[in-house]
């Protein structure tokens, strides 16, 4: 949060300096006010430059799953773009229409029965998609209990206490009471005998996640279904289920293509992901689409003036960058079904690899291995009393590694794990490096007489995941 940030600290009211060996005088700048006057764009740019090269390097992060590599023509493609405006459908129409190919392409990959019905729509990431598809499922229940008379005041959301933060805060901010079915043992994510007993007749529909945030697992999206389709038979409550594949359905569709998660299953009305996570593009762009025109309100939509036609919009926000989404259709592009598949594999085979040999190690046990989303999540194994899983990450930060060390979510607080997101640009050789890191931080954490560190001091970079600060204790 930037809104007090330094307040508290000299840096405060200490100006900026500017090495004098790149300026043409030396200069220094207020750190938190606007300078006076200009200054050389060569200097200011040296400034800010600098500045961030205190930034981690993002090809060590394994905490994020966001896209830190893409290839030189989608970084060129995004600069030709940096002057698109997504909302200016009369100015950009060409752009316009990359989005939509995009919105076609999903529906396919996703196995919509008819893909010309879809509707969908690019977001700035799967959070907003999120808020929209949470508006749609809570704005049709509303029309239903009205139409049959019955008060529509009581929303509630069924989704796993593992779901991302994002959930969280559509509940939050869109009204809606969060029914987070808590972990149990060693369930870290929904099922459908958990969810079942959560869902009454204000609940708006049921989330499931295809990669939970946590440890990378897909939760049973077929099953839940199931058991929502005896539910109906039974009592004739219709609930939907949306699927959070932030990062799952940018993969299952290629390495996964037997799995029934998509619009196979009847009862998903709409499916989310991260063009910005594994599907490949930098940061700022996600996709929401919905089965049908029933499966989104029509009066969520808004209609601007598009060559003087009709566009249809449904976002939160007005103006966008457009960079993103031709990003994403260049990467569709140029990549292809088979050039995903080999991608998302060899993340895959790198994360299954690398947990197995972590396994191997002996201090540690799997909860996850990296065979569904390629992430995994390990703990330190009861009876190892030198160190805790947060030493490992804090040593680990020491060579650089960002490998985040959490602890689970209500009901298995006790739980504290590490996390490992493998995403493109990690390979083979990354992970050796790692390993051999991670040998050597051992030999001195086994030497230790006990943990050093906590869930206290673990830093705040689990993407998601982590439990530090929560609004509501345990729950993140
Ligand atoms: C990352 C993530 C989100 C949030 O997505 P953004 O694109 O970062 O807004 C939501 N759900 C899941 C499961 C995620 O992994």
């Amino acid at each position: 949060m930037a809104l007090n940030h330094g307040r508290g600290d000299a840096r405060y009211s200490r100006d900026v300096e500017l090495n004098p060996i790149f300026s043409r005088e030396p200069v220094t700048v207020p750190r938190y006010a606007m300078p006076e006057g200009p200054m050389e764009p060569d200097t200011a740019y040296q400034l800010v430059h600098d500045e961030l090269m205190l930034d981690g390097n993002a090809r060590l992060n394994l905490a994020t799953f966001v896209t830190t590599w893409a290839d030189p023509n989608a970084l060129r493609l995004m600069a030709e773009c940096a002057d698109k405006n997504m909302i200016d459908k009369d100015e950009y129409p060409q752009t316009a229409e990359l989005e939509l190919r995009c919105v076609h392409m999903l529906a396919r990959l996703w196995h919509a029965e008819d893909p010309r019905h879809v509707i969908g729509c690019s977001t700035t990431g799967s959070s907003e998609a999120a808020m929209l598809a949470g508006l749609a499922l809570k704005r049709r229940w509303q029309q239903r209990r009205r139409a049959e008379g019955k008060p529509a005041d009581r929303p509630n959301l069924v989704m796993g206490a593992n779901v991302q933060i994002c959930w969280e805060k559509f509940a939050e901010y869109f009204e809606v009471e969060p029914r987070y079915v808590p972990l149990e043992g060693d369930r870290y994510h929904l099922t459908a005998e958990t969810a079942l007993p959560h869902c009454d007749e204000n609940t708006i529909g049921v989330v499931a996640v295809l990669g939970s945030t946590f440890d990378g697992s897909y939760e049973p999206v077929a099953d839940i279904a199931r058991a929502l389709d005896e539910l109906q038979e039974r009592t004739g409550l219709d609930v939907p289920v949306h699927v959070d594949g932030a990062s799952g359905a940018m993969i299952a569709p290629f390495l996964d293509p037997e799995l029934e998660w998509d619009f196979r299953v009847r009862r998903v009305a709409s499916i989310n992901t991260s063009g910005h996570k594994y599907g490949l593009v930098m940061p700022g762009v996600g996709w929401a689409l919905w089965r049908d025109a029933e499966a989104l309100p029509d009066d969520l939509v808004f209609h601007v003036n598009y060559l003087g036609g009709d566009m249809p919009t449904f976002a939160l926000n007005f103006s966008r960058p457009g960079a993103q989404v031709v990003a994403q259709y260049y990467t569709f592009l140029r990549l292809g079904m088979e050039g995903y598949r080999r991608v998302q594999q060899t993340c895959r085979d790198v994360a299954t690899g690398l947990a197995a040999r972590i396994a191997d190690l002996g201090p540690f046990e799997l909860l996850t291995d990296g065979s569904q989303a390629p992430v995994f999540a390990f703990r330190v194994k009861d009876g190892v009393g030198e160190y805790s899983v947060f030493d490992v990450s804090a040593a680990l930060r020491e060579r650089g590694w960002l490998v985040p060390a959490y602890t689970f979510p209500k009901d298995r607080e006790d739980l504290a794990v590490l996390r490992i997101v493998v995403r493109n640009g990690f390979g083979h050789d990354l992970a050796d490096l790692l390993l051999e890191d991670l040998r050597r931080v051992l030999d001195r954490l086994e030497r230790q007489q006990g943990p050093q560190r906590s869930a206290e001091d673990a830093g705040g970079f689990a993407h998601g995941a982590e439990t530090r600060n929560p609004q509501r204790a345990g729950r993140h």
